[in-house]
């Protein structure tokens, strides 16, 4: 078994292996880039620690003989007292997980080789400094001690020195802090820090390992979906210096504007610095056009290698790197992470750039990202009293309450409140309040700062850095320059992709994606982007995409968005409002006559309702589904009627109101249900009330002649839902079939109008080829499917114990949102089959929530069905979804 291995062995496709920190190291390591050498300690090896609660066996030989080399490689040893090689200890994951794992610096300094290191380099204060900043980060991720301890006594001596920057402290100052830190140390772990240099990088190294599992760990792998058993790699590698003085520094840099997407690197430098001070907002960074005026050597150099880097990986590249005494290194390079506008606009500008071709732009964007482009944003035009402009690190339009504090974020958040999380600057330990916010809002740190970088990944609202705001987190709450004070619980608007805070709730106007899909022609950058990769998608899909419509409004938009019909038109809807009372007197009839003459009075509604949705959907395919809720729906609730009768009784009311509504009640007694979702529905319903299959099918038969006779094109299809066995399909087959016979007879013309089944009960899916016998098309009602198939109650489930069953790893998304493919798309796809057998070129179709999911939409188009069908803004999703799928 190999355990580690040279930066110069891997290469940047090893990330399950070397972690993506290390592959991508190796990777620049054997381009010929400058990157410190060092080794990797493989995810292998985490793995087996954590299972083994120990060290593998051999590990302990192999690092040795990689030190031996490494220090050869360098002409120094390891802490050395007269010339002391140090090393960086860096935690690196497959998967990016920023700022979550540790990482220390300046291992191998002690007590004498402290000494040495200002020797040699010629500056004590360099040498002094690098000790309090190895101390520190040992300290606090090695050794636990919080981490506030270290930065209050490094403030406390400043402070004393009237000054808030570290730069002012001198050798004399940093010796001070080095005791005061050693001490710290002592007093809150009962031992002296390791002067062993051998023994710091060890501990280093199993630190790595174990902050795999801290707790801000686990919360960001499940936010963002990373399986927990993949463990860390460990990279050893020789340090550079940022922080010998103002020729030298540290920076982060993206070859793109990650957050528009722009042409054109963007990054931050510090002069004078190290590692994480460019992040951590301690001081103001410069841009790179500024680092040019600097050091205009290493800034050549730095584009030259940006350059070669983005071609190298044809993609947006995000570096790490650092400048020692005017020579530039490499530290860490990845495909950046990007906003979802910047993420369509690279994908297109590297086409025409010819570094990759149209169906590779169509996989590197997501139907997730296009749903976050399709959000509104605010209104231009609207009255706005803007507070502070600070950087659009991550866009959105957010408006919530401010808070300074992750628990009033949560807790707020859980009580239903929108909040945005205001904070000078966010750390790891901000998660929770930033999971649970709509916005963050800090005053300091750049585009590569923690909170731009957490934003992004998790599509939340940013702007960062707007350094205006004095933000006082322990008062909770904030002043603008010119005075105004914003405290806990007042309502700020904040504008990701402008950077603009406002007072107050300023209203949204609709995205330019949308006005772009409604039929706009505009001359926009993003607009265009998404245009030409929808054609690509639509071109390329086989799966076709409908629509759940239930409006000839929502119809027409969704025909905007590409809908090529609808898949699901629900005819409850059509029974609400002034219809509610028809309804009502089809239920309390007594006798016959009263059934047909409440129906009649139902039929040339619902004929309206049929033609202007079969007008809006011209030409294009029309699934309406009979009527499947429970007819109590349509009812007053049971107890509030039950009261209002009793009271009414108890006055000794008579009055004709009194006896209709002590009537009903008798009505809604008698169709009350213990289990409704499993009651008298569906097709239930039309076998126990004839009528109203027969009015529903008249109508629809209606509209399309009426259609025709004006030279429309109808294509209605009538579903029949929760059908369980094929005697039931029969039944009301024969009941449509007559009405469809009887219209044609009458207005003397030929109706096509198929008849098809939903299936959404267990039952049918095993049964589908005797179902398929009657059935024209099926279309799977995966809701239903899922609640009938898990045996889950949709509407009380999922806020009953969910969150146990993800804790559990039951699944990690409810069965809900994304289909459960194994179980209910196993029904699925059996269902299809064996309709198949029946009917080989019968159409399949899915209608839900999961005809809108990236997921879900995916599978339907690998186990071959004929469309999925999804609410209108999903529409576009679902068709850039289905091109990805077989792209
Ligand atoms: P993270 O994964 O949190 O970004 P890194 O391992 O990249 O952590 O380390 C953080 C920072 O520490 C780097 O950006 C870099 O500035 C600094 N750093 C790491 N290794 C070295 C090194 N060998 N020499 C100089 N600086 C280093
Ligand atoms: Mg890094
Ligand atoms: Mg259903």
């Amino acid at each position: 078994m190999t355990w580690v291995y040279d930066f110069a062995e891997g290469n940047k496709d090893q990330k399950d292996l070397l972690g993506g920190k290390g592959a991508n190291l190796a990777e620049m390591t054997n381009l010929g880039l400058p990157v410190p050498p060092g080794f990797t300690i493989s995810t292998e090896t985490c793995r087996a620690y954590l299972a083994e609660g120990g060290m593998p066996d051999g590990l302990a030989e192999e690092v040795t003989e990689h030190l031996a080399s490494l220090e050869e490689a360098m002409g120094k040893k390891l802490g050395d007292a007269d010339d002391p090689l140090l090393v960086s200890v860096r935690s690196g994951a497959k998967f990016s997980m920023p700022g979550m794992m540790e990482t220390v610096l300046n291992v191998g300094l002690n007590d004498t080789s402290v000494g040495g290191l200002a020797a040699r380099s010629e500056s004590e204060r360099f040498a002094l400094d690098s000790y309090r900043r190895l101390l520190q980060m040992f300290g606090g991720t090695v050794l636990h001690v919080e981490s506030e301890l270290f930065s209050d006594a490094l403030d406390a001596v400043k402070k004393a020195k009237g000054t808030e920057s570290d730069l002012d402290l001198d050798a004399e100052d940093l010796k001070g802090v080095v005791e005061t830190f050693k001490a710290i140390i002592k007093e809150h772990t009962g031992r002296d820090f390791p002067q062993d240099p051998r023994e710091q990088m060890d501990l280093a190294i199993r630190a790595v390992f174990d902050s795999w599992n801290t707790d801000r760990a686990r919360l960001y792998r499940r936010q963002e979906r990373i399986p927990e058993d993949l463990g860390t790699a460990v990279n050893v590698q020789a340090m550079v210096f940022g922080n010998f003085g103002m020729d030298s520094g540290s920076g982060v840099a993206f070859t793109r504007d990650p957050a528009s997407g722009a042409q054109g690197e963007y990054g931050d430098y510090l002069q004078n610095a190290q590692g994480e001070d460019v992040v951590a907002g301690i001081r103001n960074t410069v841009s790179l056009a500024d680092m040019a005026e600097i050091d205009a050597q290493s800034h050549d150099d730095l584009m030259d290698i940006m350059n070669r880097l983005e071609r190298h990986y044809r993609d947006m590249c995000d570096i790490e790197f650092t400048v020692e005494r005017g020579k530039l290194w490499m530290l860490q390079t990845r495909v950046g992470k990007r906003t979802p506008e910047a993420a369509f606009r690279i994908a297109v500008h590297m086409v025409d750039e010819g570094l990759i071709q149209m169906d590779e732009a169509v996989l590197r964007v997501t139907g997730e990202q296009l749903a976050l482009l399709m959000f509104p944003r605010f209104d231009e035009d609207a009255e706005r009293t803007l507070l502070a402009k600070g950087m659009n690190a991550s866009p959105g339009a957010a408006v919530g309450k401010a808070v300074f504090d992750s628990d009033t974020a949560v807790e707020w958040a859980a009580r239903g409140e929108d909040v945005i999380l205001v904070r000078k600057e966010t750390n790891p330990d901000d998660l929770r309040g930033m999971v649970a916010a709509r916005g963050i809002l800090t005053s300091r740190g750049g585009k590569t700062s923690h909170a731009a970088v957490v934003a992004r990944g998790m599509g939340r609202t940013c702007v960062c850095g707007a350094e205006s705001l004095d933000v006082d987190t322990k008062g909770k709450q904030f002043v603008v320059r010119d005075g105004e004070t914003i405290s806990e619980g007042d309502v700020i608007s904040i504008d990701g992709s402008t950077g603009e805070v406002f007072a107050g709730a300023v209203p949204v106007a609709d995205s330019v994606v949308v006005r772009h899909f409604e039929g706009e022609r505009l001359d926009d950058d993003l607009a265009l982007a998404v245009a030409r990769i929808m054609a690509h998608a639509d071109g390329a899909r086989r799966l076709r995409v409908r629509t759940n419509a239930d409006t000839p409004e929502d119809a027409a938009r969704a025909r905007r968005f590409g809908a090529q019909g609808i898949g699901l038109c629900r005819t409850e809807h059509m029974f609400l409002g002034e219809r509610r009372e028809l309804v009502e007197k089809l239920i309390v009839a007594e006798d016959e006559d009263g059934v047909e003459a409440a129906l009649a009075a139902l039929l040339p509604l619902q004929k309206q309702d049929f033609t202007e949705i079969l007008e809006a959907m011209d030409g294009l395919p029309v699934t309406i589904r009979l009527l499947d809720p429970p007819l109590h729906e349509f009812l007053p609730d049971l107890t509030d009627l039950s009261v209002e009768v009793a009271l009414a009784e108890e006055r000794g009311e008579d009055s004709e109101h009194a006896q209709h509504q002590k009537a009903l009640l008798s009505h809604v007694r008698r169709l009350h249900e213990t289990n409704p979702m499993l009651g008298l529905r569906g097709v239930r319903l039309g076998i126990q009330i004839p009528g109203l299959f027969r009015m529903q099918g008249r109508a629809i038969a209606e509209a399309a002649a009426d259609r025709m006779a004006v030279h429309g094109a109808p294509r209605p299809e009538i579903m029949v839902p929760l059908v369980a066995s094929v005697r039931e399909l029969e039944i009301v087959r024969a009941v449509l079939e007559q009405q469809i016979a009887e219209v044609e007879e009458e207005r003397g013309i030929k109706l096509e109008i198929a008849i098809g089944t939903m299936i959404e009960l267990p039952r049918a899916a095993f049964l589908a080829d005797r179902i398929a016998r009657d059935a024209d098309f099926f279309s799977f009602g995966t809701n239903d499917l899922t609640q009938m198939g898990w045996g889950f109650s949709r509407d009380d489930v999922e806020s009953a114990f969910f969150s146990r069953y993800f804790e559990h790893g039951i699944f990690d998304v409810s069965p809900f949102e994304s289909l459960d493919q194994r179980g209910v798309g196993g029904m699925v796809e059996m269902g299809t089959a064996k309709g198949r057998e029946t009917k080989p070129d019968l159409k399949v179709g899915v209608c839900g929530e999961h005809g809108g999911d990236p997921r879900s939409v995916h599978f339907f188009d690998d186990i071959g069905l004929n469309y999925v069908s999804c609410s209108p803004f999903r529409v576009p999703v679902a068709r850039l979804e289905a091109g990805r799928s077989v792209l």
